[in-house]
């Protein structure tokens, strides 16, 4: 009998999970045996006899529930990357029994109690000690028995809603596929797609995540568009209900904590910190955004030559696209090898930025044959971390791009960090991995992501690499964005995978005066999601939304955001990012993208203006805001790399919306 890999620290290098052992059938057993194990370690410090301390408190909670952060880590790795219906059963089992088990620990008065009674001047030791406090203050433990009882009950109603949610979106991704009889509906789709889709004698064109379907693009035949968008928009509408309720919850839940709604209640522990901080800078936007994205309907028109819907808009896009800018997406992708963006792009910049190198481990495996592990060596050789990299979509794998840790850095626990990346590149039955652009760009923002993990340099792992606010976490794989189209970086890596050609210069020129185009658009669905989900959690407690769409479209009409040609990104029935807990519980949040990026264009400029590619300007960027994570006040790490606060302006300029 193979013991349970969980219940043992891993002896493998960087203590990388060992995948290889890992059977469906040890999860539940480790999550019961990690639950009990940290609730005994919880009783036992408030059982100690000794007056508390830092030392015998606080690190001791951080030191606290190893076998539950094994098991917990690589479940929710394999959930997200590589999931079966097993792993989705046990997911169904275990999320409402987590959630009981952090109610547990926050809750707990005597914990609690404790802590308010730790002292120390330790600067590090103090900011940690501050956000266990708040922590748990935000979770409930300053209430009342009878509070606290209520909010469990929110706490449990939220989760299992949550996954309701998730699997009705699952189920709708194929429920509302395009189905069609006869090939021909589907001009404009590659030849290889089409013949792709064909399932039993009809061709089936599965639901994207977000509003505006890719296939768009491409579709010639108008009704086959309108069809398309409209099953999009239109699915999954037994989740109306579940989101108007989970708003509710989510506003009830805010004024037992004491605040108005659970917008108030989100960012009073973001870098944003109010309402009305987030609603100053969405004001600035709007306006400016939506006279954009008409600007360019009025293009397309033109295009077209009638009136346009909105399931035209990016078939007409790519047409001005090709007429106005004599630019095709697919002209860029034989200069995109998937192996040459990743060694020769991602990893070139990284070296010359920071000094590091990388090397495959053959030896090392990941949950799946396509996961590729590489170590990580500082500048002067050390060795730093791992870094993993998971290409390729599957059907077994959620849609989109993220970044997570497999180990987290902390001198408390001599942990180094495992990192992991995940794309959702289609793999080619045969030959070279070619990428679009977005798909490069994309691979250069999640190792932006990758190297805050991989440069932490702290002592607790609540606050390593990534353990930043949301409202700021997205901020460094923005800037890492930016080396994607550095001319050295991009004649290093963008050569043509048949005869090493680099990329002619003329035809980057026209991609770059192509991105500038259909920003409008893009700005506009990201704002409409944003003000969506800030309307649904600014409702005060005690009001009920007995039709959600009604209130959806009212919501959008209110922010100055409602445009029938450029719809938002999701919908209420479709917004995972804010009604399930699976992209990362964004709710509230979905701001932060747009938030990050004032950071993002003021970085971009302090790299311009002090020469670029260079090893000072790495390491500075390194020493002052991507080591420290989030063990320190990260707008001051902001303003010590960049030397003053952000000022909006750089965004609007980049972004076209300058008033
Ligand atoms: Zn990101």
């Amino acid at each position: 009998m193979v013991e349970n890999p969980f219940f043992a620290p891993s002896e493998l290098p960087y203590r990388l999970p060992p995948f290889a052992q890992v059977r469906e059938e040890h999860y539940l057993p480790a999550f019961e045996r990690g639950m009990a194990e940290q609730l005994r370690e919880v009783r036992e410090i408030t059982d100690d006899p000794e007056p508390p301390t830092f030392a015998n408190t606080i690190e001791a909670l951080e030191s606290s529930g190893q076998v539950l952060r094994r098991v917990s880590t690589v479940f929710l790795t394999i959930a997200s990357s590589d999931a079966t219906d097993e792993i989705r059963r046990i997911e169904t089992e275990i999320l409402p029994r987590l959630t009981k088990h952090g109610d547990a620990i926050r809750l707990d008065r005597d914990l609690y109690a404790r802590i308010r009674r730790v002292v120390t001047d330790v600067p590090e030791e103090a900011w940690l000690l501050e956000k266990y406090r708040v922590d748990f203050v935000r979770a409930g433990a300053d209430l009342s028995e009878p509070e606290q009882d209520r909010l469990r009950e929110l706490n449990e109603e939220l989760t299992r809603l949550s996954t309701s949610f998730t699997q009705n979106l699952l189920a709708s991704s194929t429920d509302s596929a395009l189905v069609v009889e006869d090939p021909a509906s589907l001009d404009g789709l590659p030849e290889s797609t089409i013949k792709a889709l064909e399932k039993d004698g009809r061709y089936v064109l599965p639901l994207f995540n977000h509003t505006n379907q890719p296939a768009l693009a491409e579709l010639t035949d108008r009704e086959t568009r309108r069809r398309l968008y409209e099953l999009s928009v239109g699915r999954a509408p037994e989740n109306l209900p579940l989101a108007a309720r989970m708003a509710e919850l989510r506003a009830e839940r805010a004024a037992l904590l004491g605040y108005p709604s659970h917008a108030a209640y989100t960012v009073a522990d973001q870098t944003a910190k109010t309402v009305d901080a987030v609603e100053e800078m969405l004001g600035r936007l709007v306006g400016p955004a939506v006279a954009n994205a008409r600007r360019e309907a009025e293009a397309l028109g033109r295009e077209a030559g009638f009136p346009l819907e909105p399931w035209d808009w990016s078939f007409y896009a790519e047409r001005v696209r090709k007429t106005d800018y004599d630019f095709d997406g697919g002209d860029l992708r034989p200069y995109f090898e998937l192996d040459r963006v990743l060694h020769d792009g991602i990893f070139h910049a990284a070296g010359e930025l920071y000094g590091i190198t990388f090397t495959v481990r053959e030896d090392l495996v990941g949950y799946h044959p396509d996961v590729r592990v590489h170590e990580v060596f500082d500048a002067d050789g050390s060795p730093m971390g791992l870094f993993l990299f998971d290409p390729y979509a599957r059907p077994s794998k959620r849609g989109g791009a993220w970044m997570n840790s497999l180990v987290r850095q902390s001198h408390l626990l001599d942990e180094r960090p495992v990192v992991i990346n995940n794309l959702n590149i289609t793999k080619p039955a045969e030959g070279p991995t070619l990428l679009t652009f977005d798909e490069v760009n994309t691979a250069f923002h999640e190792f932006g992501h990758a190297l805050h993990g991989l440069f932490s340099d702290v002592r607790f792992p609540l606050v390593s690499g990534t353990g930043v606010p949301r409202d700021f976490v997205e901020y460094p794989s923005q800037v890492n964005e930016m080396w994607a189209t550095w001319p050295s970086i991009l004649a290093n890596f963008a050569r043509h995978h048949e005869t090493g050609e680099p990329v002619p210069a003329e035809l980057l020129e026209r991609m770059r005066a192509a991105e500038r185009f259909n920003q409008g658009f893009a700005t506009v669905e990201y704002l409409a999601a944003t003000l969506l989900d800030w309307a649904w959690h600014k409702l005060p407690a005690g009001e009920t939304v007995e039709d959600a769409e009604a209130f959806e479209a009212a919501a959008l009409e209110r922010a100055g955001i409602a445009y029938d040609l450029v719809r938002t990104r999701y919908r209420t029935s479709y917004f995972a990012h804010i009604f399930t807990a699976g992209v990362g519980g964004y709710s509230a949040g979905y701001y932060s993208y747009i938030w990050s990026e004032v950071l993002d264009a003021e970085s971009v400029g302090w790299f311009e203006e002090n020469g670029g590619l260079r090893r000072e300007n790495g390491d500075h960027f390194r020493s002052t805001l991507l080591s420290v994570g989030g063990s320190r006040d990260v707008m001051g790490a902001f303003r010590a790399f960049r030397g003053h606060d952000p000022r909006i302006e750089p965004l609007l300029e980049r972004r076209g919306l300058q008033a």
